[in-house]
């Protein structure tokens, strides 16, 4: 890193030396500017947290409703300390945003997690920012990734999904709860089938709701009172830790699929508590050409990265003519 850098990695995570606040932060500190409300982003104990206004209440399930937090609208300019931010849009969950910091007449932009041109109902796409510095995560930042169309995505699973009926099979969907869960509930289409969802993520939807509306919305958490109408015919979105209720057996049989970035991969098919029916190929997280094609949009020359498949990433930007970083 050279001086005058706008953010520095630091044993905390990123630092703004100019503005004095973290992105991200590992542990508590004075000033949190929150990318998103995914554990690995947002901790409890800050004194203040700063995020995008749409996440807020999602950001509070995670950090605790009597935390101080700063909601900003997307794109409102925010002075702290000697820099300017603000809030965009980038493509991964509700309220997960990029972070733009202007300071000393230079634009750095820090992605968080992102799925640069996804098309994900359940939130607002990537928006591209301009910038001379750009940080990006490396979830996928692989060749091998590259993801199909998720519109011929869901057909697959819908045609899984009425195959299974036809056999009186309960479809079971394993999903993290907040994100994958609502980004599934957003795209399934309830004329299909009765949705149901067990575990936790069921508690982000009235925020869901709010935000986006949508048809598969009024799911509520799953209880053995639906058991008889889910059995054989529905999609279960399984969002629980690893005890199941008391009742799960009751579903049988069902057979179990996953949604993931890593269904791309034969060894992450073959893993897992139980044998999976199938692996559909949907991410949260932009591919291989995705990654690129953000970091072209951007005009940025100096690219940082994080997250991931850091050391290979930042190989292949240098032998691309950039001057790239890890942190
Ligand atoms: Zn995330
Ligand atoms: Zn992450």
């Amino acid at each position: 890193m050279a001086r005058g850098d706008v953010l520095v990695p630091s044993a905390a995570g990123w630092y703004c030396p100019a503005g004095d606040f973290y992105i991200d932060p590992q542990r508590p500190v004075a000033r949190a500017v929150i990318t998103h409300a995914h554990a690995d982003h947002a901790r409890p104990g800050c004194s203040t947290y700063y995020c995008a206004a749409i996440g807020a209440p999602l950001l509070a399930l995670r950090v605790g409703v009597r935390a101080d937090i700063r909601p900003v609208a997307w794109r409102e300019p925010l002075a702290l300390g000697r820099t300017e931010i603000s809030f965009h849009p980038s493509g991964h969950m509700l309220g997960a945003a990029q972070i733009r910091v202007a300071a000393s007449d230079q634009v750095w932009v820090i992605t968080g997690d992102h799925n640069y041109g996804a098309v994900d109902p359940s939130c607002d796409p990537f928006e591209v920012v301009r910038c001379d510095v750009f940080i990006t995560e490396s979830t996928f930042a692989l060749p091998i990734f590259r993801w199909p169309d998720p519109a011929a995505v869901f057909a697959d699973i819908h045609h899984w999904w009425r195959s299974c009926q036809q056999r009186g099979v309960t479809c079971v969907i394993p999903a993290y709860p907040l994100g994958k869960t609502q980004r599934l509930l957003a795209s399934l289409d309830p004329a299909c089938g009765p949705l149901a969802i067990e575990g936790s993520g069921a508690d982000y939807l009235p925020t869901y709701r709010a935000a986006r509306g949508g048809p598969g919305w009024d799911c509520e958490r799953m209880t053995q009172a639906d058991v008889a109408r889910v059995k054989g015919r529905g999609l279960v979105l399984y969002s629980g830790a690893a005890a199941r209720p008391a009742w799960w057996e009751q579903l049988a049989p069902y057979a179990v699929a996953r949604a993931s970035g890593w269904m791309a991969t034969w060894k992450a098919r073959r893993g897992g508590r139980e044998p999976l029916a199938r692996g559909f190929v949907l991410s949260d997280h932009a591919d291989w050409p995705g990654l690129l094609a953000s970091i072209d949009a951007s005009g940025a020359r100096r690219i940082g990265v994080t997250h991931g498949q850091v050391d290979a990433f930042v190989r292949h930007l240098r032998a691309a003519g950039f001057d790239a970083f890890g942190g």
